[in-house]
């Protein structure tokens, strides 16, 4: 990691991970998986938190099993994490094969060239790689008809030696949604092509909303990092929390108008604190404010202010107006999303998700820890 590149000179914004938050949400995912093996999703830097924390303190609290997207971060993970089981989901890349054997690194193959292409490079030395089929994602993993011809190729199997057998849900964080029960039926026949081998299929949703995804190991990510994957994760604590600091106050006279584009206009004599995030920090553009469309919340003390006027590259501004003397004040810091303005709050009035949010906290913003 190119640690200039991480300031921890202050002066943007920053961004603190509560690892004791991360610890009670991993443990309470574990919890309700009960005897089935509880695993973490670590992929994107562990959704932007930053794995080198995040991982080692998920082992501290017994994860023993990770999963990652691409090769360079499975290579990161094992260097935090010598005794895990790392799993890299991207299916496998031709000429990571030398790469995988040397650092233990298990494959996730989802289709038969993959297999293919990894029996070739690893000549069957690997840790034993999981088998990604499609229940409904249509995205990565075998066809059905394909999970049919491989579980009949017995020397295949033989020479693949796959440790698990997993599938991905599409809709878990919408309960009602069909596609999950027909995920649930199409893996049940997934698994009986492969009698033996431990099963997996739950991601945060499907463990916390659907008990009959839950199988030998769970995939949780987003709920570990405290956002929502549907309802009654409101029990998960917060443990991103993204500030700024304020670098100006100014009296804006009725009638103006505040930033880029003149896009919105203030109605009253407005008190604006200007902030040192912007869009390049990966606050998102879309959560600025315009006339006739309110921008999102931020928070300064607890209270509540809402973004005026649109979101620039280094800066965004806030109307804080309403608030007690005092509050408001230059190089005080205003909470952007963290426990009293929801990632998943700021990710819906910006027309996103709280993962693109956390993944998107850009690398200038000053990490800190927290415990
Ligand atoms: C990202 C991912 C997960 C974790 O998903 P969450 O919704 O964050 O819990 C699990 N499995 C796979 C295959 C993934 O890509």
């Amino acid at each position: 990691m190119n640690t200039a590149l991480r300031p921890t000179i202050p002066a943007g914004g920053r961004l603190t991970v509560d690892l004791a938050a991360l610890d009670a949400n991993w443990r309470a995912c574990a919890a309700t998986a009960g005897s089935t093996e509880t695993a973490a999703a670590v992929k994107a830097d562990a959704y932007g938190l930053g794995m080198d924390a995040v991982a080692p303190r998920l082992w501290r609290a017994g994860c023993r099993t990770f999963f990652v997207a691409t090769p360079a971060e499975g290579v990161r993970l094992r260097a935090l994490l010598p005794d895990a089981v790392v799993y890299v989901l991207n299916g496998f890349c031709d000429g990571t094969g030398p790469l995988l054997l040397a650092h233990r690194l298990r494959a996730v193959l989802g289709s038969l060239d993959d297999i293919d292409a990894f029996l070739a490079e690893t000549g069957g030395a690997a840790e034993p790689p999981a088998l990604h089929v499609d229940t409904g994602m249509n995205r990565l993993g075998l066809t059905m008809g394909e999970a049919v011809a491989l579980a009949a190729d017995g020397d295949r199997l033989a020479a693949l030696r796959p440790g698990l057998v997993m599938s991905h849900l599409a809709c878990a964080d919408d309960p009602g949604h069909p596609m999950t029960a027909l995920q649930i039926e199409r893996f049940a026949a997934v698994r009986a092509l492969f009698p033996g081998l431990p099963g997996s299929l739950a991601n945060s949703a499907g463990l916390l909303h659907h008990p009959a995804t839950r199988h030998d190991l769970v995939r949780p990510g987003i709920a570990l990092y405290g956002g929502a994957c549907g309802p009654a994760s409101s029990r998960m604590r917060t443990v991103a929390t993204l500030e700024a600091r304020i670098l100006q106050l100014r009296d804006v006279p009725a009638g103006e108008t505040v930033g880029y584009g003149a896009g919105e206009t203030v109605k009253r004599p407005t008190r604006v604190a200007v902030l040192s995030v912007g869009y390049a920090d990966g606050y998102p553009r879309t959560a600025g404010g315009a006339d006739g469309r309110p921008g999102a919340d931020a928070a300064i003390g607890g209270r509540r202010v809402r973004l005026i006027g649109r979101v620039s590259m280094d800066l965004v501004a806030v109307d804080v107006t309403d608030l007690p003397d005092g509050l408001a004040r230059r190089g005080a810091f205003v909470e952007l999303f963290g426990p009293t303005i929801g990632v998943d709050e700021v990710a819906a009035a910006a027309g996103t998700i709280g993962y693109e949010l956390l993944a998107s906290v850009g690398r200038r913003v000053e990490r800190r820890l927290a415990d």
